[in-house]
């Protein structure tokens, strides 16, 4: 997190603040829930008064991921292969779901996009394809996807859970109806997040109550939470280019390092334009799980197909959508980098990874 927002939201924290009440705390806590909203907006380059647009807070993004593909149960529903499980999962809840396949890189068919789209009969249609992947960092070509969902009168969602602070992502350029964040992947506290929605769809809600958020997320507001993510979201979009830029340069020294002492290292989505903090990489042999407890032992965290599943690891249909051989994906580790990491730690992990790999047999 960001320390200002750990600041903030320490301050918040043990005020009273409900801003369904009418006194003056209640209105401030009004207040800061709208500054939030705002905030969220203006990383999206969405015009804070715009009325095309609201944000809806949720507790995380997979909440949100599930708020809008809930909303198209009566319909047709199509996601790529490569989803984030909140989206992924649906397929065992929902069997309106149509997979759209992707290539090598990671990147959706968009031949295979259009074919199916142009079969279904359906009135209400969503398609939701990811900005980025959490596992390989590939970013989707979703100028063109979006290009093709309106030829079909297809409504978009774009969850960009991972992509958003990382590359810039404006609502001028890309005409989501729908797009997830959440707090977490950009200097903002985990259990924040949003579902930013066009007002022209009647969103229904999952959790019904007290009437919050518009009454379409029912429960008492987290304001610092909430606050935090703002402020989370301000100050990426300040710092956004520096970021990318610092993490870019990271990213180059552990791939170019790697390549120069294994060769034969893969890394995967390589030809796909990527996000600059995600790097797949793969030297078969070992197994990730037992890579991953030999970097922990050395005080290094990386994950093993996607982190998001509980600590488990399982199987990525990620890599399996992909079509990467067995030996490449049980071997396949994910380094992730913040704007809090040194060119020391790239060298770290460079050295005990050589160690590991270099003694292993
Ligand atoms: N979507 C993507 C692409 C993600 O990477 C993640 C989590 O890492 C999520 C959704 C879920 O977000 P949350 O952890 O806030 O539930």
């Amino acid at each position: 997190m960001h320390q200002d927002a750990v600041d903030l939201m320490y301050g918040l924290l043990s005020q009273p603040l409900n801003p369904s009440s009418v006194h003056t705390n209640g209105r401030k806590a009004k207040n800061i829930i709208e500054r939030a909203r705002t905030q969220i907006k203006e990383l999206l380059c969405i015009t804070p008064h715009s009325r095309k647009y609201i944000v809806i807070f949720t507790s995380t993004g997979t909440e949100a991921n599930n708020l809008i593909l809930s909303n198209y149960r009566d319909g047709a529903i199509f996601i790529s292969a490569i989803e984030h499980l909140s989206i992924f999962a649906q397929q065992n809840r929902y069997h309106n779901i149509t997979t759209i396949s992707v290539d090598s890189n990671c990147i959706i068919d968009l031949e295979n996009l259009e074919c199916l789209l142009s079969k279904s009969t359906n009135t209400k249609k969503l398609l939701s394809v990811m900005f980025a992947n959490n596992e390989t960092g590939a970013i989707q070509p979703l100028k063109d996807i979006i290009k093709i969902a309106r030829r079909f009168d297809t409504a978009v969602h774009c969850d960009c859970v991972q992509a958003i602070g990382k590359t810039p992502i404006s609502i001028t350029d890309f005409d989501f109806d729908f797009i997830t964040i959440s707090g977490h992947k950009f200097g903002g506290p985990v259990g924040a997040a949003a579902l930013i929605a066009k007002t022209n769809y009647n969103i229904v809600s999952n959790i019904i109550g007290g009437g919050q958020e518009m009454g379409l997320r029912a429960g008492t507001e987290n304001i610092a939470a909430i606050a935090g993510l703002g402020l989370a979201a301000s100050i990426a979009q300040v710092e956004m280019q520096q970021r990318i830029q610092h993490m870019r340069l990271l990213q180059q020294r552990l791939e170019s390092n790697l390549k120069n002492i294994f060769p034969e290292i893969m890394i995967l989505s390589a030809f796909a334009d990527r996000i600059p903090n995600t790097s797949l990489i793969s030297l078969p042999g070992m197994l990730s799980s037992l890579q991953l407890i030999a970097l922990d032992l050395r005080h290094i965290a990386v994950s093993a197909g996607s982190a998001c599943s509980s600590g488990k690891i399982n199987k990525s249909h990620v890599l399996q959508a992909m079509g990467v051989d067995i030996k490449i994906a049980e071997s396949a580790i994910r380094i992730s980098t913040s704007q809090y990491n040194l060119k020391s730690d790239i060298d770290c992990f460079i050295n005990a990874f050589k160690e590991i790999r270099t003694t292993y047999n």
